[in-house]
């Protein structure tokens, strides 16, 4: 499937190829509200899951809506990657996380 191998491709990126994700298509009822993505993950088995927004709920389509997803993997996974600094502020997180993943991307999110 096209997002597991987009999901494999940034995992090695980030250097998180050590780790056996899985990703799943959510609708947006299983999500925080206004966001396409989530992340569930154990540092000591190096096991998660990345979920994304189904398609059917999403508010974009065609390339606009890849592309948006792509992002929204890169994000979680970012997510992942800067959780041993454990910040306390989730706004500040959120700030640092979106800045890398904008970093990593270097073109416009559609969201
Ligand atoms: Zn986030």
């Amino acid at each position: 499937m096209h997002l597991d191998h987009q999901m494999k491709t940034w995992q090695k990126r980030l250097g998180l190829d050590d780790w056996n994700l899985s990703l799943r298509l959510v609708r947006q009822s299983q999500l925080e509200p206004n966001s396409w993505g989530g992340a569930e993950w154990d540092p000591a088995s190096k096991t998660g899951t990345i979920d994304v927004l189904d398609p059917r709920d999403y508010n974009l389509h065609g390339g606009e809506l890849r592309l948006d997803m792509e992002c929204t993997i890169v994000h979680e996974l970012v997510h992942i990657q800067v959780s041993p600094l454990d910040a306390r502020d989730d706004e500040v997180r959120e700030e640092v996380v979106n800045k890398l993943m904008a970093a990593l991307m270097n073109r416009t999110c559609p969201n």
